[in-house]
């Protein structure tokens, strides 16, 4: 037996074990002090009550004979999907049930969809980045551009005509910069992709952060979206699913490649492989989609979004560049007096006891820039604002 060698190119990811041992290092020399975390990645709020009434409901009824469920449809429960195809009208997005598929979560789909596609097509991934898709395409051996998302370009990375890509990465609302692309420029994407032949592989796990109208939550919004884009989202920041575990991938009937409808491929590799989303889960997913559903989720999203908005408030209040944090839960700014991202974390730590993620983690470009977030609790974002503005 050989091992596939190509994951002996991955590069052991320190970032988080890194901060922690800092973190652990700097608690046990200052016992008496009070560590607030603003690197904080997953939510801390609990499902809400739909869909824990809902989660009990389900689990009722496998407990009786005639609505016990086994083995699902495949794609998912329709009950799911129609809700699914529901919630993209009311964004203006006409979808048919056929092309909505349950997943367990947006990071398995991401990576798994690399299964229906060659390795030897180049693929186009913006630097910072979540770091799933550059570890997932060098798991299959292919060949990675990285796009610079900067200063310069407020950290949205627009289509250049000399660049030849087969897949491009795009997330909107993104992780880390907390930035999120306007239709105009999104099209600038779908243009690109149609011209190129390329497929967009659009991550829209942070879509309902988005308050502003104006603002793009589907690429499918974008017209020509669905000859060349795929669409993967979840419910994990959306209704605190990180737990839980339920997401959708949309991957429209148009979208045609080498004469196969990549819906078909898409199909025959889930069923091959994937066992679906248990039922009592798809039940309580469904829950997030009902009117009291929406109404419960989006309080919880509001908190977080004011937790944004106070510590976005702060750093302009104190002169930071900074993008992100009103249609995001993350707010990506640059360190002062040119720091680097790890001597900024090490100066934030020791002077105000604030921690928070080194941008240089996610990519060349993340270097000199930091990424805070808004999961944590009121009173500790109040806290770190004030610590912050001592500083
Ligand atoms: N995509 C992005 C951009 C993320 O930041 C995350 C989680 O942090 C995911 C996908 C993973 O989502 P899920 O929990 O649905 O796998």
């Amino acid at each position: 037996m050989k091992i596939n060698k190509n994951y002996l190119n991955l590069e052991d990811s320190y970032l988080f074990s890194t901060i922690s041992k800092k973190v652990h290092a700097f608690k046990e020399n200052n016992p008496n002090s009070k560590v607030i975390s603003l690197g904080i990645g997953d939510v801390t709020l609990p499902l809400c009550k739909s869909v824990i009434n809902e989660l009990h409901s389900a689990v009722e009824d496998m407990g009786k004979a005639e609505t016990f469920k086994g083995y699902g449809p495949e794609q998912g429960y329709e009950f799911l999907r129609s809700s699914i195809k529901s919630y993209y009208e009311s964004h203006n997005v006409k979808l048919d049930l056929n092309e909505i598929f349950i997943s367990d979560g947006a990071k398995s789909d991401v990576g798994n969809i690399l299964d229906i596609m060659e390795n030897n097509n180049t693929v186009l991934i913006p630097d910072p980045v979540y770091p799933v898709y550059v570890d997932t395409n060098i798991m299959s051996g292919r060949k990675i551009l990285y796009m610079d998302a900067n200063k310069e370009n407020n950290f949205l990375p627009l289509p250049d005509c000399n660049i030849k890509a087969d897949i491009i990465y795009i997330c909107s609302p993104n992780n880390p910069t907390g930035a999120v692309y306007n239709h105009e420029q999104l099209k600038k994407w779908v243009d690109y992709a149609l011209n190129n032949n390329s497929i967009i592989l659009f991550d829209s796990a942070y879509e309902a952060f988005i308050g502003d109208k104006s603002l793009p939550r589907s690429i499918f919004e974008i017209e020509g979206a669905k000859k060349c884009a795929i669409e993967f989202c979840s419910l994990s920041k959306t209704a605190g699913f990180t737990g839980t575990r339920c997401g959708y991938t949309i991957v429209p009937m148009e979208l045609v490649f080498d004469n196969v409808k990549i819906n078909n491929l898409w199909l025959r590799r889930q069923t091959t492989k994937f066992n679906g989303v248990s039922y009592i889960i798809q039940r309580a997913a469904n829950a997030v989609f009902s009117k009291n559903g929406q109404q419960e989720i989006q309080e919880s999203i509001g908190y977080y979004k004011e937790n944004a908005k106070l510590l976005s408030a702060t750093l302009n209040k104190l002169g930071f560049w900074f993008v992100g944090g009103t249609n995001s839960p993350y707010i990506w700014f640059k360190c002062p007096q040119n720091m680097t991202s790890w001597e900024f974390f090490d100066y934030m730590l020791n002077k105000i006891n604030v921690v928070g993620t080194p941008g240089a983690g996610f990519g060349k470009n993340g270097e000199g820039f930091f990424r805070i977030t808004a999961f944590g609790s009121r009173e500790n974002i109040l806290e770190a604002v004030k610590r912050l503005q001592t500083l």
